[in-house]
């Protein structure tokens, strides 16, 4: 976690406008700067940053927030690593020295055991032989990724001894363990696959038994202070350039990953030898809006495939089936078939709705029954609208039946994603509200004298927010974007930092409680017309009235 006056202090030390100005040619428009938008096809320049708020948003896609969110999404990169990218930029120290230096410990000693194991696979040669003969994979590709291979008797401990590093930090780094009160290697006669983060930096590694009766199979490293395994894809760092143009194929295993890669099809990606995560989808998400999916071809393969397609349908990824035959997986078929072969079956991809209907060939109406059933769960897990509108589309045209009866028999959960219904006029008002606190934090104690409950549930967040900040003379909005957790409160703060704030200037505690009560005023009267008629809201209404007509604040 980074404290939040360390957030605060990152964005004050950094310029949005030179921020942006490094990576997009910026040219001052008014008291705006306008590019092209790096993230949508834009023609127009729709492309906006406010110096003023230290924010910025594209009026083409709608894509908005301050210099971490630029960060995050021009450089792909997660929340912290952003933080920590502009922190470095502005020279701000994130951490405790303390905790830094043990982070560089664990770095420089997983970055030695690489080496370590790499320089092994060369002097073992029935470890290299596996790789290349019975997997097959170039010395090119070995090379890329770093393969490796670990020995028994304990060598790595005793080189990494000799070179001061202590027993606690080879612990700490997932490189040995401690049995009966003596230190082990995590890995002994296994081939290593280390495994890098996203800016080339190894930071733990599989390993694979050779003989195929020894259990586990496969073993991971440890998680550590900067290993965590669902955050993370194998071969990513290698990969991820070739996945802007290409869907990204997942498949199962680091050797399927391998040796596709090495016969020439290289927007792969794999999990870490568990299960596909939400967090690795979302990583996808960030470069595709497509996955293929590309598992073994055999009941196992079939039943984790459903799981892969839950999880992307989670993270607003449409999942695409490539379905190979009966009894191969993609590292037998690339080497039995050629790549051409297989990437004909890349290239035809089944979507959900036929892939459930290949594997399971429903011919009664009970088994279609259930299809259709496991086809309305499946799909039930996406959130984005349109994705489920088109699928629900074509369940209606597979099974032929009206899109009425599909939708009737999930309305439970269909109708959740309704948006609720807001008057314009009340929203306008609070938009000026929250407009003007954001110019004037102290103006936060006039609304705290009000039943929170008159206001959205956006302005009451917005509200918390700006309380804390009161203090400051004046805030901008890219400086509190960070603690805003509703997407749709986030897209209006954008929006407010582009209104004309000239009229917003100067105004006057007594201006700010008239446009309290004005939007108190327009709050009952609304609840009137819809119904909610009693004594209590009336005498309100007549009360505020008054003190608008008399200008009594
Ligand atoms: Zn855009």
């Amino acid at each position: 976690m980074v404290k939040r006056e360390i957030i605060e202090k990152i964005l004050e030390n950094c310029d949005i406008v030179e921020l942006i100005n490094s990576y997009l040619p910026l040219k001052k428009v008014g008291q705006y700067y306008r590019t092209l938008c790096p993230f949508h096809h834009d023609t127009k320049p729709s492309f906006y940053v406010n110096p003023s708020q230290q924010l910025f948003h594209c009026f083409g896609c709608k894509e908005s927030g301050n210099a971490i969110h630029f960060i995050m999404k021009y450089e792909k990169m997660e929340f912290l690593e952003a933080v920590k990218f502009l922190a470095e930029r502005a020279g701000i120290s994130l951490k405790e020295e303390r905790e830094d230096k043990k982070n560089q410990g664990i770095y420089e000693v997983v970055e030695f055991a690489c080496n370590f194991y790499h320089e092994q696979l060369f002097i073992y040669p029935q470890a290299l032989n596996y790789l290349t003969e019975k997997r097959r994979l170039s010395l090119a590709t070995i090379k890329e990724f770093q393969l490796g291979y670990a020995p028994p008797g304990n060598l790595l401990i005793k080189v990494l001894k000799k070179r001061g590093y202590p027993e606690e930090l080879l612990i700490e780094s997932g490189v040995a363990y401690k049995k009966e009160g003596e230190i082990q290697e995590w890995f002994f006669n296994r081939i290593i696959f280390p495994i890098f983060n996203r800016r080339g930096k190894v930071i733990g590694f599989g390993g694979r038994v050779f003989e195929e009766e020894i259990e586990p199979k496969y073993l991971n490293s440890p998680e550590t202070l900067i290993f965590k395994k669902g955050e993370n894809l194998y071969g990513f760092y290698q990969t991820s350039n070739f996945l802007t143009k290409n869907k990204p194929i997942l498949v199962e295993g680091y050797f399927d990953l391998l040796s596709l890669f090495d016969k020439g099809i290289k927007n792969l990606a794999a999990p870490l030898g568990t299960g596909f995560t939400i967090e690795q989808a979302k990583l996808l998400k960030k470069y595709c809006e497509e996955v293929i999916i590309l598992f073994d071809g055999d009941n196992a393969g079939r039943e984790a495939t459903k799981r892969v397609i839950e999880i992307a349908l989670k993270a607003s990824l449409n999942p695409l089936i490539a379905l190979l035959p009966d009894g191969y997986d993609p590292d037998k078929y690339v080497n039995e078939k050629g790549a051409e072969e297989l990437k004909k079956i890349i290239n035809t991809p089944y979507d959900l709705i036929d892939f459930h209907l290949k594997i399971s060939t429903p011919q009664t109406i009970s088994e279609k029954r259930n299809v259709l059933k496991q086809l309305l769960e499946t799909i039930n897990f996406t959130c984005d609208s349109a994705l489920k509108e088109l699928y629900l589309n074509k369940i209606s045209e597979t099974f032929n039946i009206s899109k009425k009866q599909v939708l009737r028999a999930i309305e439970k959960d269909y109708f959740i994603f309704k948006d609720i219904e807001f008057s314009t006029l009340l929203r306008d008002l609070e938009f000026t509200i929250l407009n003007v606190l954001i110019n004037y934090p102290k103006y936060i104690v006039f609304i705290e004298e009000y039943n929170k409950q008159i206001f959205s549930e956006e302005i009451k967040e917005a509200m918390e927010i700006i309380k804390e900040f009161k203090d400051k003379e004046k805030i901008t909005v890219g400086l509190i974007f960070e603690a805003v957790k509703n997407p749709t409160l986030k897209k209006r703060l954008s929006l407010i930092s582009f209104l004309p704030q000239e009229l917003i200037k100067g105004i006057k505690e007594e201006d700010f409680k008239e446009l309290l009560n004005k939007y108190l005023y327009n709050y009952y009267l609304k609840k009137c017309t819809s119904g909610e008629i009693d004594e209590n809201t009336l005498g309100k209404i007549y009360e505020i009235k008054r003190k608008l007509i008399k200008g009594e604040k």
